[in-house]
């Protein structure tokens, strides 16, 4: 990545390249915006944070979001879930959910012929085909390796001073800097946090009889395990326990590991081999009911952090793109006429359209953490595990229910207001936009 060193003004300056700033730096980009990107870690060193082996399972709307923003390369590995078991360690209670099942509810919006939950990727491929874009793409400018140290919000105007000392001027700041986000710091927004004292281990293995196209979430005394389809027969593995026993997991060698993951487990899948490095995280829930403020707004883990046992945090943060684009679209037009009325707009309409973006996003912000939260507090008690297990089974039985609907394209992130980015076939081009 270049360092720029004047300061020019910018439509919109994003601080944090990971995966949500850069897909919203991209798709503002893409219509027209001037942006300015600060991201504090140098690819070229080492990988920014979350573009790791993380294993991310996409929903159909996120894909949507990700295919009309041009970041779907053709050579990003996809792999489709269309079968999901479900069961628990030493006990009763088990669900095994097929894609085909429910092709009245998935299909239009997957592959009517074939249709899936959704596709698996990992983050660091996701990630490079990311920074690829960013690195080429001509209304981007990068600030990187940069941070963003404070910012002040006046008079329409946002002026961040990075690390270096140097200042950038926008018209709006999007702070996608992630769980500790120093821009919601320095805000003093209040949030609602709960740390579940437990990490999640990341690695992959090879299986011996891998089941394809199928993943597993199996809940054990300690915690739940997830086993992600990749490609050539390995699964990205979540493996999520209290941090204290994580932790020392982190330490075994690979041979242990691979006893330990083949009996939490299960024989079904056969041996286990070949593990990648571990990586691991703690797992918290954070939600910032307010993502607004004059100039600046929240996207992604900045403002609201799931626990990943439904893996939704980054489908979240894409909606968050979606409706932060459309909030905007009202200045993007390939009408000359209409970008030159802007100036007659003047800039309450600008504060009028955070707000409403705010409005849009709050009840799928809300509802995806309460969803998320109940499912990881559940898993991690045996007698709410089997309640759950029998609601579940009864809605995968009752797929015709509007409320069964309403969840499942929930699920799938289509929850309503669904921005037009998340619907599928969105008409692309490059517009003109400015703030
Ligand atoms: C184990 C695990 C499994 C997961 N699985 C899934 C899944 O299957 N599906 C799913 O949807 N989600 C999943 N998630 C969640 C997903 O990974 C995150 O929601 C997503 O990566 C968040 O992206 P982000 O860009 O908002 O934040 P981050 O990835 O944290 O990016 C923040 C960026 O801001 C930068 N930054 C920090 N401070 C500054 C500063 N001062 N100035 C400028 N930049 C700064 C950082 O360097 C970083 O690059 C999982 C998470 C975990 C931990």
């Amino acid at each position: 990545m270049s360092q720029a060193t004047n300061q020019p003004v910018f439509d919109v300056i994003v601080s944090g390249a990971g995966l949500v700033g850069a897909s919203v730096a991209l798709g503002l980009a893409d219509r027209g915006f001037k942006i300015a990107l600060i991201e504090p870690t140098e690819p070229k060193h080492s990988p920014l944070p979350s573009h790791d082996e993380r294993t991310l399972v996409l929903n159909a709307a996120s894909l949507n979001v990700l295919d009309n923003l041009n970041l779907l390369a053709d050579d990003l590995i996809r792999v489709p879930v269309r079968h999901i078991h479900i069961n628990r360690q030493g006990g009763f209670g088990h669900l095994h959910l097929h894609a085909r099942d429910h092709a009245d509810l998935i299909g239009a919006d997957t592959d009517p012929e074939a249709p899936y939950f959704g596709q698996v990727v990992v983050a660091r491929a996701l990630g490079q085909c990311m920074l690829d874009r960013l690195k080429n793409h001509t209304n981007i400018t990068l600030f990187c390796p940069q941070s963003l140290t404070r910012f002040i919000d006046e008079n329409h105007r946002v002026q961040v001073t990075l690390d270096d000392g140097h200042t950038l001027q926008g018209r709006i700041l999007v702070g996608a800097d992630g769980n500790q986000s120093p821009i919601r710091e320095q805000l003093g927004l209040m949030i609602e946090a709960h740390d579940y004292d437990q990490r999640a281990m990341v690695f992959n293995v090879a299986a011996e009889r891998p089941m394809p196209e199928t993943a597993f979430e199996r809940f054990t005394p300690h915690g739940p395990l997830a086993l992600l389809p990749q490609a050539n027969g390995r699964y990205g593995v979540v493996w999520i326990d209290q941090s204290q026993r994580a932790d020392e997991a982190m330490g075994w060698s690979d041979d242990v590991l691979m006893a330990a993951l083949h009996d939490r487990f299960g024989p079904r899948l056969g041996a286990f081999t070949q593990p990648s490095p571990r990586a691991s995280y703690p797992l918290i829930k954070q939600h910032s009911p307010q993502v607004v403020s004059g100039r600046v707004v929240l996207v992604g883990n900045a403002a609201n952090a799931v626990h990943p046992v439904s893996a939704q945090g980054f489908n979240l943060g894409l909606r968050d793109v979606a409706g932060l684009i459309d909030a905007l679209s009202f200045l993007t037009s390939d009408d000359e006429d209409a970008v030159a009325k802007l100036g007659e707009l003047g800039d309450d309409r600008l504060d009028q359209a955070l707000l409403n973006y705010q409005r849009t996003r709050a009840d799928d912000q809300r509802a995806t953490i309460r969803y998320t939260d109940t499912l990881a507090r559940a898993f991690a008690h045996p007698a709410s595990f089997v309640r759950l297990m029998g609601g579940l089974g009864l809605a995968a039985h009752a797929a015709s229910s509007s409320l069964t609907r309403r969840l499942v394209r929930a699920a799938m992130g289509f929850r309503e207001p669904v921005a037009s980015l998340a619907k599928k076939h969105t008409a692309r081009g490059t517009h003109h936009g400015h703030v």
